[in-house]
């Protein structure tokens, strides 16, 4: 299969900071679509993955999920999208498109799997798939999305994941006026469920440690916030909310949340990808028939339904814009919850590359 080159950003090794490199891209098949890359947001699995939080990395590794650019080609089957248009990509380019799950649109739980981003196998070229973090992405049509032409690009490209990582369970759980709402951990994930929610009318509450950020959360939508460490706010939470979207990324206690479901309510987790330590208890929910869930990404049609909802709603991202040279130092500041409240890398300056930040120290 024929390829070209293009530049990205990614690293070797667990250890190692991101960096220059050069990775192969397909030419664009009948079905696919060439896309130039133009913001590529920052997500918590960009950082897990490039250091190995989940094992299995494979290197080098070109992180990005968060796609949003203008289309170059089209081959010659594509029939939704042309050249110069806006489009997106997301977590996942390809998927068995056979099995029960992909039948039903649900390509995030494809049987065989789905073909991540990044880190998937490559089904044209062999090896592993590069992420956004690149110049162009070469993607099959079917998993290339439309962009709302009334919003802001690079505050649109977290929706990709994100946005439809919350939106999924919003909708899986029906939550809609007067729905009882809490998201836990006020970070990518957390503020774009905030904002969504109290779209679709729920009444929302956020769950943080950082009480400094109790005023965002005020502005973006939600009507109350709990300080997760404080005793007495959350033993006065209890039985109150429907659905709890947890998003933290790293073991944590999740009992002391169950007591915050209402009868029949469920708390889904995200974030933290692993065994519970501390274990779940198991009477609070029995006594309460509460359920504990887990959810990941969004179909694709799904994930085209948010991205219209959010054209129509105008709601986007709250985004602060870095160079790709600056992502090592974005990395850090995300793992002392220091972003307000998603990275996104404006791709032009990968076009000028010519070396790593030399005031960043890892
Ligand atoms: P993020 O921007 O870093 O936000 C995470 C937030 O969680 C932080 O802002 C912080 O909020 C809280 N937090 C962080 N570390 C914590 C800890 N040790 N204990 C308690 N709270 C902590 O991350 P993100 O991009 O939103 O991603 C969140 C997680 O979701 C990551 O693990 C990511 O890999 C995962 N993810 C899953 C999916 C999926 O499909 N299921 C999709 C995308 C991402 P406060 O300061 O408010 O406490
Ligand atoms: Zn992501």
């Amino acid at each position: 299969m024929e390829t070209f080159e293009v530049k990205a950003y990614g690293t070797h090794a667990a250890a190692g900071l991101l960096e220059p490199l050069h990775i192969e891209r397909r030419k664009a098949t009948p079905q696919d679509v060439e896309i130039d890359i133009l913001y590529c947001g920052v997500c918590h699995s960009d950082l897990h993955t490039a250091r190995n939080d989940w094992g299995g990395t494979r290197y080098p590794a070109v992180p990005g999920h968060e796609i949003v650019g203008r289309v170059a080609k089209v081959g010659r089957g594509v029939t939704k999208f042309k050249v110069g248009d806006l489009a997106a990509v997301g977590c996942m380019v390809d998927s068995c498109r056979e099995c029960l799950s992909c039948r039903h649109d649900l390509e995030q739980y494809c049987i065989p799997g789905n073909t991540g981003t990044y880190n998937g196998r490559d089904k044209h070229l062999g090896g592993h798939t590069f992420g956004g973090y690149s110049e162009k992405i070469v993607v099959t049509e079917h998993f290339v999305l439309k962009v709302p032409a009334n919003l802001d690009l690079a505050a649109t490209a977290p929706l990709l994941c994100a946005g439809v990582t919350t939106w999924s369970p919003l909708r899986h759980w029906k939550v809609k006026k007067g729905s009882h709402v809490a998201v836990i951990g006020l970070g990518g994930l957390g503020h774009m469920a905030i904002k969504l929610a109290k779209a679709l009318g729920a009444d929302v509450t956020l769950f943080s440690r950082s009480p400094e950020k109790e005023k965002d959360a005020l502005a973006l939508g939600a009507g109350q916030v709990i300080i997760s460490t404080d005793q007495k706010q959350m033993a006065e939470a209890k039985g109150k909310f429907d659905l709890i979207i947890d998003t933290i990324p790293y073991v944590h206690d999740i009992n002391l949340y169950i007591p915050a479901l209402t009868v029949s309510g469920t708390i889904v987790l995200v974030g933290y990808l692993g065994p519970l330590d501390p274990m779940l208890n198991t009477v609070p929910m029995i006594l309460g028939r509460k359920s504990v869930a887990g959810s990941v990404i969004g179909g694709i049609a799904e994930t085209q339904e948010l991205l219209d909802f959010c054209g129509e709603h105008h709601i986007v991202s709250e985004i602060e814009v870095i160079k790709i040279q600056d992502i090592n130092e974005a990395y850090e500041r995300m793992l002392k919850s220091d972003v307000r409240y998603r990275f996104v890398i404006d791709m032009a300056s990968l076009k000028n590359e010519n070396a790593i930040n030399p005031d960043f120290i890892h």
